[in-house]
């Protein structure tokens, strides 16, 4: 029976940052991945160069049935603090739009800094062992090896557990419900899970209608009852994507209507009014082709007006023309679900944990990180930033 202060279940982000910090604090570290490779979500992160944070870091940037639990790890381990080990391995990174951090190179650099950290603080990464099961061995042993582990590779004894097995997003790449299953087993609740950061499929109708547009980026205002986002819409063959699109369907609840305004920085009704007072007649698709990819608009607007000039069409239908445009009202059918979604929605119920520590409310001893928990970030950076918060606060104490 092999001994050791404390068992991560989990080689990802917050796993791997909560096994280096608790390493450092002198404490026997084992992390246990049922992969064959760490951190593989890093490495396919961001299009492969990672979105490892964001400087600009809010409470409000992220969603939970539990709003104010994430601030305490939010503000002990901030994006300064990550951006400090970034800089002490020299790894060259750049900002884009909203205050997104990318590696300038590859995704690699972030795994092999965490990994080469690992290594510093003398943590041990056994990979390709199953978890078959965790029991908390007998209350009078409550110091020693509180918990006996039976897995692929043989059985342990621990003092902790910290459970890192993120969510259900992309099981092709190894995601599994142990979290849930691990928290059910002792008691802790779980709240529903659903996909985020993740497409929509269209109703029958609307896909056939909209395909023409696959491939169409555009910037643009996407809403809901809840929540606005201004970014990229992409139109697919399956039906709506882009950044705009991942952030709402975070927010969106099935049956519910989007809005996408197409022109956000444009005030239509004036643009076309000005273009009507003009004494050179133009068809109303080459008026809007101005502002907008033609295919769009021959989809958006009825046939009949687009060839009219705008000389010759009434205020009211003006009026229509920019609420098709404006406040383009969308169905989905559905999202694509836990195949594509970047997160998890849910999970581990946050009022059952410590938000100083991800320890148990319950079970002394057994610590919930990163993306298990109901806790989820926006696109941007958010969510490897719980995972490095949560994860260095777990390391403190475990
Ligand atoms: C395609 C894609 C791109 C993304 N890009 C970004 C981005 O650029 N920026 C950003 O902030 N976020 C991004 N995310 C989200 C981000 O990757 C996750 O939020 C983050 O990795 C969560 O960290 P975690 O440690 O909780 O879980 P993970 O990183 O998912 O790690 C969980 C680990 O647990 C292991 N595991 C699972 N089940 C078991 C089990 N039963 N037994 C043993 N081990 C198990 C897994 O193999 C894995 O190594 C992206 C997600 C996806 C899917």
């Amino acid at each position: 029976m092999l001994k050791t202060d404390i068992v991560v279940i989990g080689a990802g982000a917050s796993g791997l940052m909560c096994a280096i910090e608790a390493g450092k604090r002198g404490r026997k570290v084992l992390v246990l991945d049922l992969a064959n490779k760490a951190g593989k979500k890093i490495l396919m992160s961001g299009g492969g160069r990672c979105n490892f944070t964001n400087y600009s870091i809010e409470p409000e940037n992220f969603i939970s049935e539990n709003p104010h639990f994430c601030k305490s790890a939010l503000s002990r381990y901030t994006q300064w603090d990550f951006l400090a080990l970034i800089d002490k391995y020299k790894i060259p990174f750049h900002e884009r739009d909203h205050g997104q951090l990318f590696c300038n190179d590859s995704a690699k650099d972030i795994l092999n800094m965490l990994l080469a950290e690992c290594k510093q603080a003398n943590v041990t990464i056994q990979l390709d062992c199953k978890i078959q099961s965790v029991k908390k061995t007998s209350p009078q042993n409550l110091e020693e090896n509180k918990f006996q582990l039976k897995t692929s590779k043989g059985s342990i004894q621990c003092q902790s557990v910290v459970v890192a097995t993120g969510g259900l997003s992309i099981p092709k790449m190894g995601a599994t419900a142990f979290a849930y299953q691990l928290a059910a087993q002792f008691d802790i609740n779980v709240l529903p899970t659903r996909a985020g950061l993740v497409p929509f499929t269209l109703q029958p109708g609307d896909k056939e209608k909209y395909a023409p547009l696959s491939g169409i980026a555009i910037s643009c205002v996407v809403s809901n009852k809840q929540q606005t986002f201004k970014e990229n819409v992409l139109f697919t063959h399956r039906g709506l994507s882009g950044p705009a699109i991942l952030q709402i369907s975070s927010y969106w609840q099935p049956g519910e209507i989007v809005r996408v305004n197409f022109l956000p920085d444009l005030v239509l009704k004036e643009a076309l009014q000005e273009k009507r007072r003009s004494k050179v007649k133009v068809q109303l698709k080459n008026s809007l082709a101005e502002w907008l990819p033609k295919r769009l608009v021959e989809v958006l607007i009825n046939q009949k007006l687009l060839t009219v000039s705008l000389q010759d069409i009434s205020d009211k239908k003006i009026n229509e023309i920019v609420q098709a445009i404006e406040n383009w009202e969308i169905k989905p059918n559905a999202t694509e679900g836990y195949r594509t979604a970047e997160v998890t929605l849910g999970g581990i119920d946050c009022s059952q944990l410590s938000s100083k520590t991800m320890q148990s409310n319950t079970v002394s001893g057994m610590y919930f990180v990163g993306e298990a928990l109901d806790v989820t970030g926006w696109l941007g950076g958010y969510n490897f930033q719980w995972a490095w918060s949560s994860g260095w606060c777990a390391g403190q104490y475990v």
